[in-house]
């Protein structure tokens, strides 16, 4: 039986590890990350239950500054709106850095009243591990923090003491979800939010924020899960590029998805590939809505 369960936000400029470390949380990867900025464009619900609590986290987009395009408008709104009626507030950083975006998105922040644990990310990165402590006391005073928590998305390290310190802001209550389900979004989403990340991870510069997966069948039948997905580009010479030599570069795209779908479904994939070309989708919001790309959830 759940006794305790709240909503924590977790927010922070593009970059900083919102992702990862909501991954390490879960134990899964249900939110996909790259070293590039704009990785998450939807808002993604991250569910844990054990010990009686069941703890319910946002990874956003992070917030950013206004860039022109309708797909930044919608990614910002998607940030800020997420900051309405949580318990927690988690505002990651990356190491001791501290830059103009940090602080608008300490600002964001400001307008709420929730409790605000900073966690100070990438602490494996930190070499001059002198530094922390005059950086703990700095940020101490420029804003009342609940608690100052340094981890390691990427080792794990700091991130249990992390969440047990969550756990203590959650009020009495029962869960708003199953015991068992890790997120709100549908398998069909993750399906094409792992291959969203292949692309974004194997392609050069420019190209992956032009692009979108939407998957056109996912069935499952006698021997495992049958999954064919659309990849949407802008321009003919992008659709080149995502297909590669002889093919070989949408070959290893679609082979790593497959092999993350197949440890996130615990079932064996079959996956079929398709590049498709829509010019102007990223700048039209008739096409993003069609895409599944909305404020409003
Ligand atoms: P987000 O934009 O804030 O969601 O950031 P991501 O989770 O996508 O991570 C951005 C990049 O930072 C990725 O390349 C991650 O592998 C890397 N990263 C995240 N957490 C850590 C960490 O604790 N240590 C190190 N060294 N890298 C990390
Ligand atoms: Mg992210």
């Amino acid at each position: 039986m759940i006794t305790h369960c709240g909503f924590v936000a977790i927010v922070g400029r593009p970059n900083v590890g919102k992702s990862t470390l909501l991954n390490r949380i879960l134990g899964q990867k249900i939110s996909i990350t790259s070293r590039r900025a704009q990785t998450t464009r939807h808002r993604i619900l991250g569910i844990k239950t054990h010990d009686h609590i069941q703890t319910i986290y946002l990874d956003t987009p992070g917030i950013h500054r206004q860039g022109g395009k309708e797909m930044n408008r919608i990614m910002n709104r998607t940030a800020t709106r997420s900051l309405v009626d949580v318990d927690v507030v988690v505002l990651v950083l990356e190491g001791t850095r501290f830059t103009d975006e940090d602080e608008l998105a300490l600002q964001q922040i400001k307008r709420q009243t929730a409790p605000v644990i900073l966690v100070i990310n990438k602490a494996d990165k930190i070499k001059d591990k002198e530094k922390l402590l005059p950086f703990i006391a700095k940020s101490a005073e420029s804003f009342a923090y609940a608690h100052i928590v340094p981890v390691s998305a990427k080792t794990g390290k700091g991130v249990d003491e992390l969440e047990k310190t969550i756990e203590t802001f959650l009020p009495e209550g029962p869960g708003y979800f199953p015991e068992d389900q890790i997120t709100d979004k549908s398998e069909r989403f993750l399906a094409a939010e792992l291959i969203r990340e292949k692309l974004m991870r194997q392609l050069g510069q420019e190209l992956p924020y032009s692009l979108t997966v939407e998957i056109e069948k996912f069935t499952e039948e006698q021997g495992g899960l049958h999954i064919a997905a659309l990849i949407w580009v802008e321009k003919d010479s992008q659709k080149r590029i995502v297909i590669g030599k002889k093919g070989e570069k949408l070959k290893e795209i679609g082979t790593l998805a497959r092999e993350d779908m197949q440890k996130l479904f615990g079932a064996k994939v079959f996956l079929e590939t398709w590049v498709r070309v829509k010019s102007g989708w990223s700048d039209d919001v008739r096409a993003l809505r069609s895409l599944g790309y909305n404020d409003d959830d």
